[in-house]
C-alpha cells in the first residue's frame, strides 16, 4: 500500500536518492511514524562549519526537520506534546556519514542482502552512507528499503558500477569500456537510476576516463575513481572530483628512480618532488581524498595482527559474513606486502601521506569500505575516525569531513550534514565530548534519523546473528 502522509517532508531528499523509480514504486511505504516532534534541551552542539563545541543549545525537531537551535538565553517554543529529552552534559553531533560503503557487494558472495546489515550503521550513529560501486537494480532495492524503513536504516546514496577497462576486474559489478564515444550512452542509462557518483575504476585508462569526468560534469555529476591505469596527476588535471583510498595518491608518488625491493612502500620519502607536487595540486584545486584507512589497515596489510583479527566490533557481524571474511582475504591474496614489519611500515606512510594532505588543504572524506573483510558495517567510521586522528587531523577536522565534507560530496549539504534548522534531524547524543578524546564518538546514548529516536541497543538487536 501506498502511505506517503507522513513523509511529506522526507519526499524532497527521497528525490535526491533514488528519484522516480522509488515514488513511482507500489512498495513505497513509511514502517514506521515519524513523531510530531522531539526537543533536546541543554545539549552541546558540534558545529561543523566552524569546528566548535557550541555551548548549550536547545534543538527543536518536528517532523523529520530540525526547526531551530537556539542558545540559553533565546527564546524558544516548545511544541506542545513534545518527547523532551534531556540533554544536560552531553554532546550532540550531526549523524556521520559513510562515504565509502558496499550495500551489495561483498555482502552477495557472503549469502546476505543489503538491509541486513542497516541497522548496525545506524547503531553506530551512521545516519547515511554512500554506495560506492553495486550491481545498480540491487543497490536501488536496498536504497528502497532503507528509504521506507528510516526506523532502522541510515539513508542509501547510490553509485554507478565500477566503470573500468574491458574485461572489467570485478565481472560482476564492473562495466568494461574501451572507446570514449560509448560514454554518453552508459551515463544516460545510469543517470535514469539517479545514481549520487560516478565511478572510475583502476582498469580504465585515460581517454575513457577524461570522457567520463567531462560528459559526467556537463550532467552536473560527481565523479570519483579508484585510479590505477589513470595516473592522479592526469586524473587531478582532467579534473576529477574525488580520489577513492589512499592508493590512489599514494602510488603515483613513488619516483621512477626508488628501487623496487622489499620493503620499499614503507620506506619512502613523502618529502620527494613527486609528492609535494601532487599534494599541493589537490589542494588547489580542492579534490577530495577518501583514504578509507580501515579497509587498508583491516583487510589488505594488517589482517591477521591480532588486534585487527580479534577486534571486538567483529562480533557485532552476522555469522555468514564473518564466515566469509576469511575465505575472502585468502581469494584477494591478502594481506598483501610482504613481511609484518614491511607491511606495518607501509601502513605508518599512509597515515604519515592522510595527515600530509590535511595539512596542505586537501578536503578529505571519511569513508571505511565496509563490509569488505573486518570492516564492520558503521562500527569502522569510529576506527576511521580514530586513524585520521592518528594521522595528524585534530578530532574536530575528522568530524567536519565525517559530515559536512561527505555531505558536500553528496551534494547534500542543503540537508545533511550540520545540525541547523532547516536541515534533517540526523543526530547522534553523545555522553562525552569527542573534541577531547574522538574515541568518545562510540559513546552514543540516542540515534536521532530522520526525527525518529533510536537507541543503538535495539537496533543491533535487528540484526541477524547467523
Ligand atoms: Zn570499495
Amino acid at each position: 500500500m501506498i502511505s506517503t502522509v507522513r513523509c511529506t517532508t522526507a519526499s524532497r531528499i527521497v528525490w535526491g536518492i533514488v528519484g522516480v523509480v522509488v515514488l513511482t514504486s507500489p512498495t513505497t511505504t513509511w514502517a514506521a511514524e515519524t513523531p510530531s516532534a522531539v526537543v533536546i534541551e541543554g545539549c552541546s552542539v558540534f558545529d561543523p562549519e566552524s569546528s566548535t563545541m557550541l555551548t548549550p543549545r536547545t534543538i527543536v525537531i518536528r517532523g523529520d526537520k530540525i526547526v531551530s537551535v537556539t542558545a540559553a538565553d533565546e527564546k524558544v517554543e516548545i511544541p506542545e506534546g513534545a518527547t523532551r529529552i534531556d540533554g544536560r552534559g552531553k554532546f550532540a553531533l550531526p549523524g556521520l556519514i559513510d562515504a565509502h560503503t558496499h550495500s551489495v557487494h561483498v555482502l552477495d558472495y557472503a549469502r546476505m542482502t543489503g538491509d541486513e546489515v542497516l541497522p548496525l550503521y545506524l547503531a553506530a550513529g551512521v545516519t547515511s552512507i554512500r554506495s560506492t560501486g553495486e550491481e545498480i537494480v540491487a543497490a536501488t532495492l536496498v536504497a528502497r528499503w532503507a528509504m521506507a524503513h528510516p526506523e532502522s536504516s541510515p539513508r542509501v546514496f547510490t553509485c554507478s558500477p565500477l566503470l573500468d577497462g574491458d574485461p572489467p576486474i570485478h565481472r560482476d559489478i564492473g562495466r568494461g569500456i574501451t572507446d570514449p564515444a560509448q560514454v554518453p550512452a552508459i551515463l544516460d542509462d545510469l543517470q535514469r537510476w539517479n545514481i549520487s557518483t560516478v565511478k572510475i575504476y583502476a582498469g580504465t585508462g585515460r581517454p575513457v576516463g577524461k570522457a567520463i569526468i567531462d560528459e559526467g560534469h556537463r550532467r552536473g555529476l560527481f565523479i570519483t575513481a579508484h585510479l590505477g591505469n589513470y595516473s592522479a596527476q592526469h586524473a587531478v588535471e582532467d579534473g576529477i572530483d574525488c580520489l577513492e583510498h589512499i592508493w590512489s595518491v599514494y602510488n603515483y608518488v613513488i619516483p621512477g628512480d626508488v628501487k623496487r625491493e622489499p620493503g620499499y612502500r614503507g620506506r619512502l620519502d613523502l618529502s620527494n618532488p613527486l609528492c609535494e607536487a601532487l599534494v599541493a595540486d589537490l589542494a588547489q584545486r580542492k579534490t577530495y581524498v577518501d583514504p578509507t584507512l580501515a579497509v587498508f589497515r583491516n583487510m589488505i596489510l594488517l589482517p591477521d595482527v591480532p588486534e585487527v583479527k580479534d577486534h571486538p566490533d567483529n562480533a557485532l557481524v552476522p555469522k555468514r559474513l564473518r564466515d566469509f571474511w576469511p575465505v575472502y582475504l585468502k581469494r584477494t591474496g591478502c594481506p598483501q606486502g610482504g613481511a609484518l614489519e614491511d607491511r606495518r611500515r607501509e601502513f605508518a606512510k599512509f597515515q604519515e601521506l592522510t595527515g600530509k594532505l590535511y595539512k596542505a588543504g586537501v578536503p578529505l572524506l571519511v569513508g571505511t569500505d565496509s563490509p569488505e573483510p573486518q570492516c564492520v558495517p558503521g562500527f569502522s567510521m569510529h576506527q576511521e575516525l580514530e586513524m585520521l586522528v592518528e594521522s595528524g587531523l585534530p578530532p574536530a577536522a575528522a568530524l567536519k569531513a565525517a559530515t559536512l565534507h561527505n555531505a558536500a560530496a553528496l551534494k547534500q549539504q542543503e540537508y545533511l550534514g550540520s545540525i541547523q534548522a532547516g536541515k534533517y534531524a540526523d543526530i547522534i547524543l553523545l555522553t562525552a565530548n569527542p573534541l577531547d578524546d574522538i574515541r568518545n564518538t562510540r559513546k552514543i546514548e540516542n540515534v536521532i534519523r530522520s526525527g525518529l529516536v533510536c537507541q543503538p541497543a535495539e537496533l543491533l538487536k535487528r540484526v541477524p546473528k547467523e
